[in-house]
């Protein structure tokens, strides 16, 4: 749906050649298969282990949950998001007792268990991403909170509603599958219990299942010659390897790395924390960029108690109201003044990418695309005013200048990032859009120069996309999905494309829920969504089982009517997104991959929703008005 030019024939001539141009050297003609799948990769098998889990601890205690147990929820993920949904199940009046999650992790958080990197903190501000704050009294340290504080977070929502005896850690569901007689789930999953311990292989039954398995959580390596000869240290910043580096998540000294040549390849929202923290300790950093990120100011402080008690959770709901409030200003329609007021809420043509007022047809899209870069261009200008203003070597500045719009690539705020580039220490190995070329047994080569390095940090981002198949929830959580008639999510997903109703059911799958990430409303603020849709999923069961005298049989199934009319919806509003296919290559559109024009429409379907999160919290409140639980065929009696 993009326009030819890319969607930038509004910009002064020399701008829109120069976006133009950028995007055009990063096209690459392998697309997302520039990564490797790394199941296939011995070399990386590190990315599967988890390296901050106690087994010996959990081996030591009885597991919630023994083989053929038959559960009501079971909830699939224990970051924030499967959190969200068992609190906001309690809060419907479902019992605890009846809840289990399982996560592969070794503990809550999951984005925040597994990222642990020096530097490590959320950017969207922690008064709005943390969620829950209103229920558990917790006031964040920072506006922006460190990951340490986030990850705690998650263990003070799982001791508050009691979730923390009920969570089957180190396990990974693979395989998921209705029994239509049964009226239950039947899910085979297996706990690693530790290297010194047999796998255990555990099947269970559920009722419900709900899928919040994260989108980010897959780490990605772009497939380098020569990798396997490298001998130096590497690893992903998804697994911060202390050893090598020195220090610890608590503590980001990173002493080891004294007298070392460290080399980070990437530089996008996570090399953009990290690198400040490695410059302070390595001997030397070299910095390999493919696309710069365009690095805005963060302003991080401490909360102000005075402030926080008076003023920001002076009233009741005004977590609820805060974040709505910061929706609002992100699609250019204000609600009142700017409560959050920072980097991200000024960031007015991110809308570009998450959906905003009003439908767009295709006869509009140029002129849509003229006002997004109208929102994106004084922006856009002083990010790149910063980086002259903060860098002192002009040659240096122009290579950490972004040339592309905010929607394009999540946009970064930091204070301390830039100036790294004035050290005489750090140096930027700009590749003009070409990435690095390759290994060798001691140096990393790009720009046809060998660089010799000690510890390679691989800061190269998450499969958001996975790189063969249908891109299915299920594909993307690893798990095999069977529903009624042995309908395979995936070969419905690959055949079809998305379909669901609201982004949370589909068709041929009862009794299964998932936030999305298709056909959901979207924001800056992924703990809204999730929190948005976990109490929608929540009411919706709460209501069903009240419909029925026993509940215990009970299927509620998306018809196939309601999940096209849903799909109908988000096709209507897609051209909205018109703007994000001609970005510079990136996760946003898979890096820059052309899609074939028959599968066009099956792409569109798995679009946000495209008048936004302001609307689309709307639509489900509408629906959920009318009562009928339209859309959803349930019985409780077959
Ligand atoms: P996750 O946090 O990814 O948790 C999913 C869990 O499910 C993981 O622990 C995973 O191991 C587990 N899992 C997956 N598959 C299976 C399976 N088959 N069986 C069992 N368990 C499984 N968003 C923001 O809005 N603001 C931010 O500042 C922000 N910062 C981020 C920083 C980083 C470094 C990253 C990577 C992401 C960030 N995000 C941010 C996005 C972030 O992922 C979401 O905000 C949110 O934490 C997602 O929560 P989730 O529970 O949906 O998924
Ligand atoms: P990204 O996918 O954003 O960045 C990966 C980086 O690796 C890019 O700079 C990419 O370049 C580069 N790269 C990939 N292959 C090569 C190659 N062959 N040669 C050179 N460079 C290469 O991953 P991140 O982990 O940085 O962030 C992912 C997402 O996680 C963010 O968008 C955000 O949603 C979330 N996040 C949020 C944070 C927060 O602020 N709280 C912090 C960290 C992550 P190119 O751009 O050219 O593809």
């Amino acid at each position: 749906m993009a326009t030819a030019d890319g969607g930038v024939a509004v910009l002064d001539p020399a701008l829109r050649q120069k976006y133009i141009e950028e995007r055009n050297k990063r096209l690459r003609p392998e697309g997302i298969t520039q990564f490797l799948k790394l199941a296939d990769s011995t070399q990386f098998k590190y990315l599967q282990e988890d390296p901050w889990v106690d087994h010996a601890a959990f081996n030591a205690k009885p597991p919630p949950v023994s083989d053929g147990d038959d559960i009501k929820f079971l909830v699939m993920g224990a970051g924030y998001g499967g959190l969200l949904f068992a609190v906001r199940l309690i809060e419907v009046g479902f019992r605890a007792a009846d809840i289990r999650l399982i996560d592969d992790a070794g503990g809550f958080g999951g984005t925040w268990y597994w990222n642990r990197y020096p530097g490590l903190m959320c950017d969207v501000e922690s008064y709005i991403y943390m969620p829950l704050l209103e229920e558990t009294g917790y006031m964040p340290r920072f506006k922006y909170a460190y990951g340490t504080e986030l990850r705690e977070h998650a263990d003070r929502i799982a001791a508050k509603w009691e979730l923390t005896g009920k969570t089957l850690f180190r396990s990974r569901c693979h395989d998921a599958e209705w029994d239509d007689v049964a009226k239950r789930w039947i899910l085979h999953i297996t706990e690693h219990r530790g290297p010194a311990e047999p796998k255990r292989e555990i099947r269970l039954k559920a009722q419900y299942v709900y899928v919040a398995t994260g989108i980010l959580n897959a780490p990605h390596i772009p497939r380098l010659p020569g990798f396997d000869q490298f001998k130096g240290q590497h690893f992903h910043t998804s697994r911060w390897d202390y050893k090598i580096t020195g220090g610890s998540d608590l503590d980001w000294t990173l002493d080891k790395l004294k007298g070392k040549t460290v080399g980070i390849i990437g530089t996008g929202a996570t090399a953009v924390q990290a690198i400040p923290q490695l410059a302070k300790w390595a001997k030397h950093l070299y910095v390999f960029q493919r696309t710069p990120s365009s690095v805005d100011v963060r302003g991080q402080r401490p909360t102000d108690p005075d402030e926080w008690t008076n003023k920001i959770a002076s009233t009741k709901g005004w977590q609820c109201a805060r974040s709505e409030n910061f929706n609002s200003q992100l699609v250019n329609a204000p609600i009142s003044e700017d409560l959050v007021d920072d980097g991200w809420s000024h960031t007015l043509s991110y809308c570009g990418v998450i959906g905003g007022p009003g439908i767009v047809s295709p006869d509009n899209i140029p002129e849509h695309i003229a006002k997004l870069h109208e929102y994106d261009l004084p922006r856009a200008e002083r990010v790149r005013r910063r980086v002259n203003e903060v860098i002192r070597d002009p040659e240096v500045a122009e290579r950490l200048k972004p040339w592309y719009p905010a929607w394009c690539k999540r946009p970064t705020f930091h204070d301390d990032y830039l100036p790294v580039f004035n050290r005489p220490n750090v140096t930027l190995v700009d590749t003009d859009g070409h990435g690095v070329d390759a290994l060798t047994d001691d140096a990393l080569v790009a720009n046809s120069t060998s660089y010799p390095i000690d510890v390679l940090v691989l800061s190269t981002g998450y499969a958001m996309h996975v790189v063969e198949g249908s891109g299915s929830l299920a594909q993307r959580a690893g798990v095999k999905v069977t529903g009624r008639d042995g309908l395979s999510m995936d070969e419905k997903w690959g055949r079809e494309g998305a379909a669901s109703l609201h982004g949370m059911a589909a068709h041929g799958f009862p009794n299964f829920f998932f936030p999305g990430p298709n056909q959901i409303g979207a924001t800056a603020n992924f703990t809204f969504a999730l929190s948005l849709i976990a109490s929608h999923i929540a009411t919706t069961l709460a209501e069903a089982e009240r419909r029925v005298d026993q509940s215990d049989r009970l299927t509620i199934e998306v018809t196939r009517a309601a999940e096209e009319a849903w799909t109908g919806e988000i096709l209507m509003r897609s051209g909205w997104f018109a703007g994000v296919s001609g970005c510079t290559p990136g996760y946003m559109n898979m890096e820059g991959a052309a899609v074939a024009v028959q599968d066009q429409m099956k792409a569109a379907r798995g679009a946000f929703w495209g008048e936004g999160m302001l609307s689309y919290v709307e639509v489900l409140k509408a629906w959920r008005a009318e009562g009928g639980l339209k859309g959803f065929q349930i019985d409780a009696n077959n």
